[in-house]
């Protein structure tokens, strides 16, 4: 029986009427991490052993997986970087210990880019993460090995991080839903900090209502981290069929100038499909209207989003060197021991990252490269703002294509680029609820839409995505790599 492939409705039904234990869910999900990790990778840990407990929830019995940035205690956690290849946490993360308390089964720790940097899933120390749709082909990252589990039907759900995009663009590529919560919705207590001030935890699942129920549990004001908001006491399910009709949602009009004479069939085919479900929308009873927005400010998304990450983590990762934990360096100094650690255990990706930071951070560079930075993101929150003050929500396409083959060169200058592949970075800086649900397929690969509301709007979001998802037919979808 293939009982991961079920949602957590049917799986609570099941547990609850006994016709199946949560030993067997448990059995069945380390089996199926098992026998797909040599073709899709998605794992850096597999839990063998089941630990026991007596919570009853929504979620409980109920195994899922864990990105290996958040921390857990006595059970390995890499951050898929070489120098935390030996890391072995000595507290919880916040989310963890929710989701333990409620009784939910960890089965697994998950590869990323290392320490969450980049989109491709191809930086983390054990390897390449591959998408379930086409092993040719990325998952995207950072959360890919969380958005490879889900989508192989290892697990019905699974934790991710999302700083610029990391949940919502593999959910895109992996053809299911993921959800980035509005900022300090749920806590980043123990969530390795990458960008502070971008960081988010989120979930990914096969469907709306799924993600609804994993919100609810592990939502909510925790006293570790000072960002953290009060809680809203709001169920996300019991609001999920609310009335939609009236509520109004835009689409960015800058966003698909020249699409209609690209050479790219993909990309024109993704567009194409983008407006036909745009369409469906409205015959739900959704208003959708077409505005504009700056371009300066949508060309700047991308610059913006490095200068102020790549200052942020550069900081935020000046502790690891490798001497209060993870892999010592050698030499005749701390100076020498810190230079070997971190020259061995970064890739060159991590080592841009950090020579960007580095400069932008100078005193003599930071008012003009970091300060403006900020200023920057002001604006297009200001802008965003402005549009939520008329609009409950913003509808584009998540991404402007379908998973790239690897090894696919991208014109980082191109328009497409800098708007389609980088607009989802809007709702890290605004720090606004954003969801990626699957809506079709190109050439046989996923696509996706994804929708962004106001601030605090949680319950909005999901309520109008779940509706959304009724008329894409894309509900509880396993790739084919998982069937
Ligand atoms: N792809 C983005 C980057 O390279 C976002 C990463 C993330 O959200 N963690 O930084």
């Amino acid at each position: 029986m293939n009982y991961m492939c079920k949602n957590i409705d049917e799986l609570r039904a099941m547990l609850d009427r006994k016709a199946v234990t949560s030993d067997l869910l448990f059995q069945e999900a380390i089996e199926r991490a098992k026998q797909y990790q040599e073709a899709y990778n998605a794992f850096v840990t597999i839990i063998e052993e089941k630990k026991e407990q007596d919570a009853t929830s929504i979620l409980s019995g109920i195994p899922y997986a864990l990105k290996d940035n958040i921390s857990t205690k006595g059970i390995l956690t890499t951050s898929s970087s070489n120098i935390l290849k030996n890391y072995m946490p000595i507290y919880n993360a916040t989310v963890y210990q929710k989701l333990e308390s409620a009784g939910a089964v960890l089965m697994g720790k998950t590869v990323l880019d290392e320490l969450a940097m980049g989109g491709t899933g191809t930086t983390g120390h054990t390897g390449i993460v591959k998408n379930p749709w086409d092993s040719s082909r990325q998952i995207g990252g950072s959360s890919a090995g969380s958005a490879a589990a889900v989508a192989l039907g290892i697990v019905p759900f699974a934790i991710g991080s999302d700083t610029g995009d990391s949940i919502r663009k593999p959910a895109a590529f992996g053809g299911i839903v993921g959800y980035k919560p509005t900022y300090g919705r749920i806590s980043r207590y123990g969530l390795f900090a990458f960008a502070s001030s971008l960081d988010h935890v989120g979930c990914f699942a096969r469907n709306v209502k799924d993600v609804a129920y994993v919100i609810n549990i592990i939502k909510g004001e925790d006293p570790y981290d000072m960002t953290s908001l009060p809680d809203d006491n709001k169920n996300y399910v019991d609001t999920l069929e609310n009335e939609i009709k009236e509520r109004k949602l835009f689409y960015i009009k800058e966003a698909f100038e020249n699409y209609e004479t690209s050479e790219d069939l993909e990309f024109k085919e993704t567009i194409n499909q983008f407006f036909k479900t745009v369409e469906k929308v409205k015959e739900l009873g959704f208003i959708v209207e077409e505005v504009s927005f700056p371009k300066e400010l949508l060309s700047a998304i991308y610059p913006t989003y490095m200068a102020i990450s790549c200052a942020e983590a550069t900081s935020n990762n000046a502790n690891l060197t490798g001497i209060p934990f993870g892999v010592r360096g050698e030499g005749n100094s701390i100076h020498d021991v810190m230079m070997d650690a971190r020259t061995k255990g970064f890739s060159e990706l991590i080592k841009r990252r950090f020579v960007l930071g580095s400069y932008i951070l100078q005193k003599e560079n930071q008012e003009k490269l970091f300060h403006n930075a900020r200023r920057v993101r002001r604006m297009i929150v200001d802008k965003m703002n402005e549009l939520f003050e008329h609009y409950d929500g913003m509808l584009m396409p998540a991404s402007g294509g379908i998973a790239p083959i690897f090894g696919e060169k991208t014109d980082q200058l191109s328009d497409r680029y800098l708007i389609l592949e980088n607009h989802l970075a809007i709702a890290n800086f605004g720090g606004f609820p954003s969801i990626t649900i699957p809506s079709g397929f190109v050439n046989d690969m996923p696509i996706a839409v994804n929708l962004t509301g106001r601030q605090f709007e949680d319950d909005v979001v999901l309520n109008m995505a779940y509706k959304i998802e009724e008329i894409t037919d894309c509900k509880d979808q396993i790739a084919k790599g998982g069937k």
